[in-house]
Protein backbone atom coordinates (compact mmCIF):
# COMPACT_ATOMS: atom_id res chain seq x y z
CA UNK A 1 0.00 0.00 0.00
CA UNK A 2 1.09 3.66 -0.68
CA UNK A 3 1.20 6.05 1.73
CA UNK A 4 -1.94 7.84 0.33
CA UNK A 5 -3.60 4.57 0.98
CA UNK A 6 -2.64 3.89 4.20
CA UNK A 7 -3.95 6.72 4.83
CA UNK A 8 -7.19 6.15 3.41
CA UNK A 9 -7.74 2.81 4.85
CA UNK A 10 -7.37 4.38 8.74
CA UNK A 11 -9.61 6.85 7.37
CA UNK A 12 -12.07 3.98 7.06
CA UNK A 13 -11.30 2.85 10.73
CA UNK A 14 -12.11 6.13 12.19
CA UNK A 15 -15.48 6.18 10.04
CA UNK A 16 -16.31 2.94 11.60
CA UNK A 17 -19.01 3.33 14.43
CA UNK A 18 -21.12 5.90 12.12
CA UNK A 19 -20.81 3.40 9.69
CA UNK A 20 -22.12 1.19 11.63
CA UNK A 21 -24.83 3.32 13.26
CA UNK A 22 -25.87 3.68 9.22
CA UNK A 23 -26.36 0.32 8.95
CA UNK A 24 -28.34 -0.22 12.09
CA UNK A 25 -30.58 2.77 10.22
CA UNK A 26 -31.17 1.36 7.28
CA UNK A 27 -31.81 -2.25 8.73
CA UNK A 28 -34.42 -0.78 11.16
CA UNK A 29 -36.45 0.79 8.00
CA UNK A 30 -38.47 -3.06 7.33
CA UNK A 31 -38.01 -2.69 3.75
CA UNK A 32 -40.08 -6.34 3.44
CA UNK A 33 -40.24 -7.52 -0.36
CA UNK A 34 -42.97 -8.39 -0.87
CA UNK A 35 -44.99 -6.33 -1.26
CA UNK A 36 -42.20 -3.52 -0.98
CA UNK A 37 -42.77 -1.70 2.32
CA UNK A 38 -40.88 1.25 3.39
CA UNK A 39 -39.43 1.74 0.09
CA UNK A 40 -39.86 5.57 -0.21
CA UNK A 41 -38.60 6.00 3.51
CA UNK A 42 -35.14 4.27 2.86
CA UNK A 43 -34.46 5.52 -0.67
CA UNK A 44 -34.75 9.39 1.25
CA UNK A 45 -32.41 7.95 3.94
CA UNK A 46 -30.00 6.81 1.85
CA UNK A 47 -30.43 10.17 -0.67
CA UNK A 48 -29.75 12.31 2.42
CA UNK A 49 -26.69 10.77 3.27
CA UNK A 50 -25.29 10.57 -0.09
CA UNK A 51 -26.37 14.52 -0.27
CA UNK A 52 -24.10 15.01 2.86
CA UNK A 53 -21.60 13.30 1.47
CA UNK A 54 -21.56 15.43 -1.88
CA UNK A 55 -22.89 13.53 -4.32
CA UNK A 56 -25.59 14.73 -7.08
CA UNK A 57 -28.74 12.75 -6.21
CA UNK A 58 -30.82 11.89 -8.58
CA UNK A 59 -34.25 9.52 -7.86
CA UNK A 60 -36.17 7.67 -10.58
CA UNK A 61 -39.36 5.76 -9.97
CA UNK A 62 -40.21 2.58 -11.90
CA UNK A 63 -42.29 4.61 -13.83
CA UNK A 64 -44.70 2.40 -16.24
CA UNK A 65 -44.02 -0.41 -14.25
CA UNK A 66 -46.92 -2.28 -12.84
CA UNK A 67 -45.47 -2.82 -9.84
CA UNK A 68 -44.30 0.92 -9.17
CA UNK A 69 -48.05 1.96 -7.29
CA UNK A 70 -48.70 5.09 -5.30
CA UNK A 71 -49.25 2.49 -2.47
CA UNK A 72 -46.17 0.85 -3.05
CA UNK A 73 -43.61 3.06 -4.76
CA UNK A 74 -39.96 1.50 -6.09
CA UNK A 75 -38.13 4.53 -6.25
CA UNK A 76 -34.19 3.92 -7.75
CA UNK A 77 -31.45 6.52 -5.89
CA UNK A 78 -28.15 7.37 -7.25
CA UNK A 79 -25.63 9.99 -6.29
CA UNK A 80 -23.03 10.67 -8.79
CA UNK A 81 -19.65 12.41 -7.14
CA UNK A 82 -18.45 13.67 -10.76
CA UNK A 83 -14.92 14.32 -11.44
CA UNK A 84 -14.76 13.19 -15.16
CA UNK A 85 -12.53 10.02 -15.79
CA UNK A 86 -13.39 6.84 -16.03
CA UNK A 87 -16.73 5.99 -13.57
CA UNK A 88 -17.06 3.77 -11.20
CA UNK A 89 -20.68 2.58 -9.74
CA UNK A 90 -21.54 0.79 -6.75
CA UNK A 91 -24.93 -0.92 -6.26
CA UNK A 92 -26.91 -2.47 -3.52
CA UNK A 93 -30.65 -3.00 -2.81
CA UNK A 94 -32.05 -1.98 -0.42
CA UNK A 95 -35.43 -4.44 -0.56
CA UNK A 96 -35.13 -7.50 1.99
CA UNK A 97 -37.28 -10.77 2.05
CA UNK A 98 -39.96 -11.21 4.73
CA UNK A 99 -38.38 -12.04 8.23
CA UNK A 100 -40.14 -15.88 8.52
CA UNK A 101 -39.83 -17.49 11.63
CA UNK A 102 -36.73 -18.32 14.19
CA UNK A 103 -35.24 -15.43 15.43
CA UNK A 104 -34.28 -15.02 18.74
CA UNK A 105 -33.06 -11.01 18.41
CA UNK A 106 -36.20 -8.33 16.64
CA UNK A 107 -35.93 -8.82 13.68
CA UNK A 108 -35.96 -5.27 12.52
CA UNK A 109 -33.77 -4.41 16.00
CA UNK A 110 -30.92 -3.52 14.01
CA UNK A 111 -29.19 -4.65 18.05
CA UNK A 112 -25.19 -4.60 18.27
CA UNK A 113 -23.79 -7.70 20.33
CA UNK A 114 -20.21 -9.03 20.51
CA UNK A 115 -19.35 -7.23 17.37
CA UNK A 116 -22.08 -8.08 14.91
CA UNK A 117 -25.07 -5.99 13.99
CA UNK A 118 -28.01 -8.19 13.83
CA UNK A 119 -31.34 -8.17 11.89
CA UNK A 120 -33.07 -8.66 8.79
CA UNK A 121 -30.94 -7.33 5.48
CA UNK A 122 -27.73 -6.53 7.83
CA UNK A 123 -25.93 -9.42 5.58
CA UNK A 124 -28.04 -9.45 2.95
CA UNK A 125 -27.55 -6.73 1.96
CA UNK A 126 -27.96 -3.00 3.99
CA UNK A 127 -24.36 -3.28 5.10
CA UNK A 128 -23.36 -3.61 1.42
CA UNK A 129 -24.89 0.11 0.85
CA UNK A 130 -23.44 1.33 4.38
CA UNK A 131 -19.68 -0.14 3.34
CA UNK A 132 -19.52 1.30 -0.20
CA UNK A 133 -20.82 4.73 1.05
CA UNK A 134 -18.26 4.98 3.81
CA UNK A 135 -15.72 3.96 1.57
CA UNK A 136 -15.56 6.42 -1.00
CA UNK A 137 -16.17 9.18 1.93
CA UNK A 138 -13.00 8.08 3.85
CA UNK A 139 -11.39 8.91 0.65
CA UNK A 140 -12.57 12.48 1.04
CA UNK A 141 -12.12 13.28 4.67
CA UNK A 142 -8.81 11.92 4.19
CA UNK A 143 -8.65 15.08 1.42
CA UNK A 144 -7.41 12.50 -1.28
CA UNK A 145 -8.80 13.75 -4.92
CA UNK A 146 -10.07 11.44 -6.99
CA UNK A 147 -8.80 11.10 -10.46
CA UNK A 148 -12.70 9.46 -12.09
CA UNK A 149 -15.85 9.75 -11.50
CA UNK A 150 -18.17 7.76 -8.51
CA UNK A 151 -21.32 6.74 -8.52
CA UNK A 152 -23.77 5.12 -6.16
CA UNK A 153 -27.29 3.66 -6.49
CA UNK A 154 -29.78 1.93 -3.71
CA UNK A 155 -32.30 -0.29 -5.55
CA UNK A 156 -35.23 -2.27 -5.06
CA UNK A 157 -36.90 -5.59 -5.52
CA UNK A 158 -33.23 -7.66 -6.18
CA UNK A 159 -35.25 -10.29 -3.68
CA UNK A 160 -38.05 -9.91 -6.58
CA UNK A 161 -35.98 -9.78 -10.42
CA UNK A 162 -35.04 -6.41 -10.04
CA UNK A 163 -37.15 -5.59 -12.79
CA UNK A 164 -38.06 -2.33 -10.97
CA UNK A 165 -34.37 -1.67 -9.68
CA UNK A 166 -31.04 -2.48 -11.56
CA UNK A 167 -33.00 -3.53 -15.01
CA UNK A 168 -35.11 -0.32 -14.69
CA UNK A 169 -31.99 1.81 -14.65
CA UNK A 170 -30.34 -0.67 -17.38
CA UNK A 171 -33.34 0.07 -19.64
CA UNK A 172 -33.66 3.97 -19.60
CA UNK A 173 -30.09 4.16 -19.85
CA UNK A 174 -28.97 5.53 -16.65
CA UNK A 175 -26.84 2.02 -16.52
CA UNK A 176 -25.18 1.68 -19.67
CA UNK A 177 -21.76 0.95 -21.58
CA UNK A 178 -21.85 4.37 -22.45
CA UNK A 179 -21.95 5.59 -18.93
CA UNK A 180 -19.90 3.46 -16.92
CA UNK A 181 -16.69 1.29 -17.07
CA UNK A 182 -16.94 -0.35 -13.95
CA UNK A 183 -19.96 -1.77 -11.49
CA UNK A 184 -19.85 -3.47 -8.06
CA UNK A 185 -22.57 -5.27 -6.79
CA UNK A 186 -22.31 -5.14 -3.20
CA UNK A 187 -24.03 -8.24 -2.50
CA UNK A 188 -22.73 -10.49 0.20
CA UNK A 189 -20.69 -13.61 -1.19
CA UNK A 190 -17.68 -13.13 1.69
CA UNK A 191 -15.18 -10.53 1.90
CA UNK A 192 -12.62 -12.34 0.81
CA UNK A 193 -14.08 -13.40 -2.56
CA UNK A 194 -14.83 -11.63 -5.93
CA UNK A 195 -18.17 -12.98 -7.37
CA UNK A 196 -18.22 -13.09 -11.27
CA UNK A 197 -21.04 -14.75 -11.73
CA UNK A 198 -24.17 -16.90 -11.08
CA UNK A 199 -25.79 -20.22 -11.89
CA UNK A 200 -29.36 -19.97 -13.69
CA UNK A 201 -32.87 -19.70 -12.27
CA UNK A 202 -36.54 -21.36 -13.54
CA UNK A 203 -39.35 -20.88 -11.86
CA UNK A 204 -42.74 -22.56 -12.49
CA UNK A 205 -45.93 -22.81 -11.49
CA UNK A 206 -47.72 -25.83 -11.37
CA UNK A 207 -51.57 -26.49 -11.28
CA UNK A 208 -53.01 -29.82 -10.84
CA UNK A 209 -56.57 -30.30 -12.26
CA UNK A 210 -59.04 -32.25 -10.01
CA UNK A 211 -62.86 -32.95 -9.58
CA UNK A 212 -64.75 -31.31 -6.64
CA UNK A 213 -66.65 -33.86 -4.39
CA UNK A 214 -68.20 -34.36 -0.87
CA UNK A 215 -65.04 -35.11 1.83
CA UNK A 216 -66.66 -37.90 3.02
CA UNK A 217 -66.86 -39.89 -0.51
CA UNK A 218 -63.90 -38.75 -1.67
CA UNK A 219 -64.35 -41.95 -4.23
CA UNK A 220 -66.62 -39.87 -6.12
CA UNK A 221 -63.90 -37.21 -7.04
CA UNK A 222 -60.41 -36.63 -7.72
CA UNK A 223 -57.95 -34.91 -5.23
CA UNK A 224 -55.76 -32.14 -6.46
CA UNK A 225 -53.40 -32.06 -3.57
CA UNK A 226 -52.87 -35.70 -4.14
CA UNK A 227 -52.09 -35.67 -7.03
CA UNK A 228 -49.87 -32.92 -6.64
CA UNK A 229 -48.25 -35.11 -3.94
CA UNK A 230 -47.84 -37.82 -6.76
CA UNK A 231 -45.50 -35.15 -8.62
CA UNK A 232 -43.82 -33.98 -5.77
CA UNK A 233 -42.88 -37.50 -5.10
CA UNK A 234 -41.80 -37.85 -8.64
CA UNK A 235 -39.23 -35.17 -8.09
CA UNK A 236 -37.93 -36.54 -5.06
CA UNK A 237 -37.48 -40.16 -6.45
CA UNK A 238 -36.64 -39.44 -9.77
CA UNK A 239 -35.75 -36.37 -10.72
CA UNK A 240 -33.24 -35.09 -8.02
CA UNK A 241 -30.92 -38.32 -8.15
CA UNK A 242 -30.56 -37.25 -11.96
CA UNK A 243 -29.51 -34.01 -10.67
CA UNK A 244 -27.01 -35.20 -7.55
CA UNK A 245 -25.13 -36.78 -10.42
CA UNK A 246 -24.61 -33.42 -12.19
CA UNK A 247 -21.77 -30.79 -10.92
CA UNK A 248 -20.31 -27.61 -12.41
CA UNK A 249 -17.13 -26.28 -13.02
CA UNK A 250 -17.76 -23.14 -12.61
CA UNK A 251 -16.47 -22.20 -9.07
CA UNK A 252 -19.85 -21.71 -7.69
CA UNK A 253 -20.29 -21.50 -3.66
CA UNK A 254 -20.99 -23.40 -1.31
CA UNK A 255 -19.48 -26.30 -3.01
CA UNK A 256 -23.39 -28.15 -2.41
CA UNK A 257 -24.50 -25.55 -4.98
CA UNK A 258 -22.00 -27.49 -7.86
CA UNK A 259 -25.13 -29.54 -7.78
CA UNK A 260 -28.29 -28.51 -9.68
CA UNK A 261 -31.64 -28.43 -7.51
CA UNK A 262 -34.88 -28.09 -7.55
CA UNK A 263 -37.32 -26.67 -4.81
CA UNK A 264 -40.67 -26.85 -3.69
CA UNK A 265 -40.95 -22.69 -2.68
CA UNK A 266 -45.01 -23.07 -1.86
CA UNK A 267 -48.18 -25.29 -2.10
CA UNK A 268 -51.66 -24.27 -1.65
CA UNK A 269 -54.50 -26.46 -1.73
CA UNK A 270 -58.14 -26.60 -1.18
CA UNK A 271 -61.52 -24.80 -3.06
CA UNK A 272 -60.59 -22.47 -4.97
CA UNK A 273 -60.84 -19.26 -4.68
CA UNK A 274 -59.81 -18.58 -1.17
CA UNK A 275 -61.03 -21.65 0.64
CA UNK A 276 -59.42 -23.41 3.23
CA UNK A 277 -60.86 -26.14 5.47
CA UNK A 278 -64.03 -26.91 3.76
CA UNK A 279 -66.02 -30.76 3.54
CA UNK A 280 -65.09 -31.25 0.04
CA UNK A 281 -62.31 -32.74 -1.51
CA UNK A 282 -59.70 -30.18 -3.42
CA UNK A 283 -60.34 -29.70 -6.99
CA UNK A 284 -57.32 -27.14 -7.45
CA UNK A 285 -53.78 -27.49 -6.29
CA UNK A 286 -51.10 -25.11 -6.87
CA UNK A 287 -47.65 -25.13 -6.22
CA UNK A 288 -44.25 -22.94 -7.05
CA UNK A 289 -41.15 -24.58 -7.66
CA UNK A 290 -37.72 -23.39 -7.99
CA UNK A 291 -35.18 -25.08 -10.64
CA UNK A 292 -31.96 -23.43 -9.86
CA UNK A 293 -29.27 -24.64 -12.95
CA UNK A 294 -25.92 -24.81 -13.64
CA UNK A 295 -23.69 -23.22 -16.30
CA UNK A 296 -23.47 -26.62 -18.34
CA UNK A 297 -27.10 -27.09 -18.36
CA UNK A 298 -29.57 -24.71 -20.90
CA UNK A 299 -32.86 -23.93 -20.10
CA UNK A 300 -34.28 -26.04 -22.75
CA UNK A 301 -33.11 -29.06 -21.47
CA UNK A 302 -34.12 -28.27 -18.07
CA UNK A 303 -37.60 -27.15 -18.96
CA UNK A 304 -38.11 -30.49 -21.49
CA UNK A 305 -36.62 -32.77 -18.76
CA UNK A 306 -39.32 -31.45 -16.43
CA UNK A 307 -42.26 -31.70 -18.55
CA UNK A 308 -41.27 -35.29 -19.35
CA UNK A 309 -41.54 -36.35 -16.05
CA UNK A 310 -44.50 -34.88 -15.44
CA UNK A 311 -46.58 -36.29 -18.96
CA UNK A 312 -45.26 -40.19 -17.07
CA UNK A 313 -47.21 -39.44 -13.60
CA UNK A 314 -51.03 -39.60 -15.26
CA UNK A 315 -51.72 -36.26 -13.58
CA UNK A 316 -53.81 -33.72 -15.13
CA UNK A 317 -51.46 -30.30 -14.59
CA UNK A 318 -51.09 -26.89 -16.22
CA UNK A 319 -47.57 -25.68 -16.27
CA UNK A 320 -47.04 -21.38 -16.29
CA UNK A 321 -43.56 -20.39 -16.67
CA UNK A 322 -42.36 -17.42 -13.98
CA UNK A 323 -39.45 -16.19 -14.74
CA UNK A 324 -36.16 -17.87 -16.39
CA UNK A 325 -32.48 -16.33 -15.62
CA UNK A 326 -29.57 -17.76 -17.33
CA UNK A 327 -26.12 -18.35 -16.01
CA UNK A 328 -23.85 -15.82 -16.13
CA UNK A 329 -20.16 -16.05 -15.63
CA UNK A 330 -17.93 -13.43 -16.15
CA UNK A 331 -13.60 -13.71 -16.35
CA UNK A 332 -11.23 -13.80 -13.29
CA UNK A 333 -8.81 -11.69 -15.51
CA UNK A 334 -11.10 -8.14 -15.99
CA UNK A 335 -9.05 -5.59 -14.72
CA UNK A 336 -12.07 -4.68 -12.20
CA UNK A 337 -11.81 -8.59 -10.78
CA UNK A 338 -7.86 -8.76 -10.48
CA UNK A 339 -7.96 -5.13 -9.14
CA UNK A 340 -10.62 -6.08 -6.57
CA UNK A 341 -8.32 -9.41 -5.36
CA UNK A 342 -5.07 -7.58 -5.12
CA UNK A 343 -7.36 -4.89 -2.64
CA UNK A 344 -8.60 -7.91 -1.12
CA UNK A 345 -5.14 -9.56 -0.42
CA UNK A 346 -3.81 -6.05 0.38
CA UNK A 347 -6.34 -5.46 3.13
CA UNK A 348 -6.74 -9.04 4.82
CA UNK A 349 -3.23 -10.42 3.63
CA UNK A 350 -5.52 -13.31 2.74
CA UNK A 351 -5.56 -14.84 -1.21
CA UNK A 352 -8.85 -13.77 -2.82
CA UNK A 353 -10.95 -16.12 -3.94
CA UNK A 354 -13.29 -15.71 -7.53
CA UNK A 355 -16.40 -17.54 -7.00
CA UNK A 356 -20.01 -17.86 -8.65
CA UNK A 357 -23.00 -17.29 -6.89
CA UNK A 358 -25.90 -19.91 -6.18
CA UNK A 359 -28.62 -17.77 -6.65
CA UNK A 360 -28.73 -14.92 -9.33
CA UNK A 361 -28.69 -11.43 -8.66
CA UNK A 362 -28.59 -7.92 -10.48
CA UNK A 363 -25.63 -8.78 -12.27
CA UNK A 364 -27.28 -10.18 -15.21
CA UNK A 365 -29.26 -7.00 -15.87
CA UNK A 366 -25.83 -4.87 -15.87
CA UNK A 367 -24.08 -7.66 -17.94
CA UNK A 368 -27.04 -8.67 -20.37
CA UNK A 369 -29.26 -5.17 -20.46
CA UNK A 370 -26.54 -2.39 -20.18
CA UNK A 371 -24.38 -4.53 -22.02
CA UNK A 372 -20.77 -3.84 -18.71
CA UNK A 373 -18.54 -6.60 -18.62
CA UNK A 374 -16.65 -5.27 -15.89
CA UNK A 375 -18.96 -5.82 -13.36
CA UNK A 376 -18.33 -8.38 -10.37
CA UNK A 377 -20.44 -8.32 -6.92
CA UNK A 378 -18.10 -7.86 -3.44
CA UNK A 379 -19.61 -6.91 -0.15
CA UNK A 380 -18.97 -7.69 3.48
CA UNK A 381 -21.72 -10.00 4.47
CA UNK A 382 -21.19 -13.86 4.56
CA UNK A 383 -22.97 -15.90 1.60
CA UNK A 384 -24.22 -18.76 4.14
CA UNK A 385 -26.20 -16.05 6.54
CA UNK A 386 -28.99 -14.63 3.76
CA UNK A 387 -32.36 -14.92 4.15
CA UNK A 388 -31.29 -17.00 7.24
CA UNK A 389 -33.00 -16.40 11.09
CA UNK A 390 -30.95 -13.97 13.14
CA UNK A 391 -28.90 -12.57 10.07
CA UNK A 392 -25.85 -10.86 10.98
CA UNK A 393 -22.84 -8.90 9.68
CA UNK A 394 -19.90 -8.73 11.81
CA UNK A 395 -18.38 -4.93 12.26
CA UNK A 396 -14.91 -6.44 11.12
CA UNK A 397 -16.51 -7.91 8.18
CA UNK A 398 -18.03 -4.57 7.12
CA UNK A 399 -14.46 -2.39 7.91
CA UNK A 400 -12.61 -4.96 6.13
CA UNK A 401 -15.15 -4.44 3.01
CA UNK A 402 -15.03 -0.84 2.87
CA UNK A 403 -11.12 -0.99 2.96
CA UNK A 404 -11.41 -3.06 0.25
CA UNK A 405 -14.07 -0.47 -1.39
CA UNK A 406 -11.95 2.16 -0.68
CA UNK A 407 -8.38 0.55 -1.95
CA UNK A 408 -10.35 -0.51 -5.01
CA UNK A 409 -11.78 3.02 -6.20
CA UNK A 410 -8.45 4.76 -5.29
CA UNK A 411 -6.81 2.26 -8.14
CA UNK A 412 -9.28 1.87 -10.65
CA UNK A 413 -9.90 5.83 -10.90
CA UNK A 414 -5.77 6.53 -11.18
CA UNK A 415 -5.75 5.16 -14.10
CA UNK A 416 -5.81 7.44 -16.88
CA UNK A 417 -6.47 7.36 -20.20
CA UNK A 418 -9.33 5.01 -20.56
CA UNK A 419 -11.84 7.41 -21.84
ZN1 LIG B 1 -29.16 -9.64 -1.96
Amino acid sequence: MTPTEERVVRAVEALGDEMVAFTQQLVRIPTVNPPGDCYAHCAEVIAEKLRDFGYAVEVFPAEGLPEHTAQYPRPNVVGALTNGGPVLHFNGHYDVVPPSSGWSVDPFGAELRDGRIYGRGTCDQKAGIAASMYAVEAIRRAGVPLRGTVEQSATPDEESGGFAGVAYLCDTGRISSQNQEYVVITEPLDPERVCIGHRGVYWFELTTIGRVGHGSMPGLAVNAAEQMARLVQAFDTQLKPILAQRSSQAPVQPPQAHQPSINLNSIHAGQLPGGWQTPAVPDRCIAIFDRRFIHEESFAEVRAEIIELLEAQGVAYELKDLMRVDPLLGSPDGQLARTAAAAIHDVSNLEASFVVSPGTYDQKHVVRRAGIRECIAYGPGRLILAHQPDEYVAVSDLIAAAKVMALLTLRLLARTGIR
